[in-house]
């Protein structure tokens, strides 16, 4: 590895642990925290963010897939891990158990098989139960709830930890979002009242922590938040959090242009005026969304300067006509919080030009740019 990488990834363990004092610190008392570390950490590195979530004592950590799940255990995590799309294939039921993973049961398929066999298992299974109260995805109906419990009763080499649903709205608080916390917690009572009783009762994602306190219950998923993004912009006030990466790139070279020069592919700028441009070796293949052509900001000098021209596989030109002595190996933050800490340019941000979302944007950021544990 070179001294001066083209780019780094700056991954804040430090902003990691405030952002999970500061969830903790709006749940209500008695409320667990799984911390979501599926899709690589949203692009954070699973395992050093497993590792650093454990060490301050997460009581759960949960991942999208099994394979996710035998990572971690391989790197020596030992919190509880939930596989929360569950089991795709009754292949992946042998590392469930070699491995202690915990699958989210959502359907028919996995319900059945495991409780013709668990018998045959040394000890039980534990799962949690995925209701669809509403978000059209993964999960039993609320109407089938006293089946499902009745199958897991009689199921002895199955342990029901948990009890789970979703929201698809979860920033927003509304009538939908609040006759899905009824349906669940009916859901919660027809098992209670089949005997079972689940020490886990979760619902709510970054989103709902803030605006559905009533559905803290006994544990929360907390994904976005933990990196220190909202899934909306609106509850940034309510809940300060901190961008955990920060990407800069060191300025490659510099160069001067007359009014009406062309830039970069398809010509989609002109230069209005005598131009400085400085080119970051950064483009879409690491991660820095094409949307952002002639749209995106960084921070060079902790000056906010604009993205011009299309952005390349593996370049972007930033106009820095107006400041001075910008030079190669300079810095440029194409994420994250500045120097002073007042000028920072947040996923939220990056997303809300793009086109998309702080999770795609972080999720994105390619394994070209090496990732660097602060
Ligand atoms: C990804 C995921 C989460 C985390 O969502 P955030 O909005 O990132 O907090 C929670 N629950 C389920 C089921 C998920 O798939």
């Amino acid at each position: 590895m070179s001294n001066s990488p083209r780019a780094v990834a700056y991954i804040d363990l430090g902003a990691l642990e405030e952002n999970c004092r500061s969830i903790r610190g709006c749940l209500k008392p008695g409320t667990g925290l799984l911390g979501v570390v599926k899709a690589d950490a949203y692009g954070h590195g699973a395992l050093e963010v497993s590792r650093k979530l454990e060490a301050i004592g997460i009581d759960y950590l949960g991942v999208a897939t099994v394979d996710e799940g035998v990572d971690l255990r391989k790197g020596g995590i030992a919190t509880p891990l939930l596989i929360m799309s569950g089991v795709f294939s009754w292949d992946e039921i042998e590392p469930v158990v070699r491995y202690d993973l915990t699958p989210v049961v959502h359907d028919d398929s996995l319900l059945t098989r495991l409780a013709a066999l668990s018998k045959e298992f040394a000890r039980p299974v534990r799962v949690h139960v995925k209701f669809d109260t509403g978000m059209g995805r993964l999960g039993f109906r609320p109407a089938e709830a006293q089946r499902v419990a009745a199958i897991l009763a009689n199921s002895p080499g199955v342990k029901t930890e948990g009890i789970m649903t979703h929201f698809p709205s979860p920033e927003v608080r509304d009538e939908y979002g609040l006759s899905q916390v009824r349906a669940f917690l009916k859901v919660v009572d027809t098992f209670r009242a089949a005997g079972l009783d689940p020490a886990y009762a979760h619902m709510s994602s970054s989103g709902a922590i803030v605006t559905y306190p009533e559905a803290h219950f006994s544990l929360v998923r907390a994904g976005i938040s933990l990196y220190g993004s909202h899934p909306s912009r609106s509850l940034e006030e309510v809940l300060p959090l901190r961008q955990v990466m920060k990407v800069v790139a060191r300025i490659a070279f510099c160069r001067d242009f007359p009014a009406g020069v062309p830039l970069s592919y398809g010509r989609t700028y002109q230069t209005p005026r005598d131009t400085r441009i400085a080119y970051i070796p950064v483009g879409y293949s690491d991660g820095y969304p094409r949307s952002l052509s002639n749209k995106g900001r960084v921070l060079i000098k902790n000056r906010e300067c604009s993205i011009v021209g299309r952005v390349c596989m593996d370049w972007s030109l930033a106009d820095v006509t107006d400041l001075d002595g910008v030079q190669s190996g300079d810095e440029a933050i194409l994420l994250g919080e500045g120097d002073s800490r007042g000028r920072s340019i947040s996923a939220n941000e990056m997303a809300e030009l793009a086109g998309t979302i702080p999770y795609e944007i972080l999720c994105k950021i390619s394994r070209r740019i090496k990732r660097v544990y602060i």
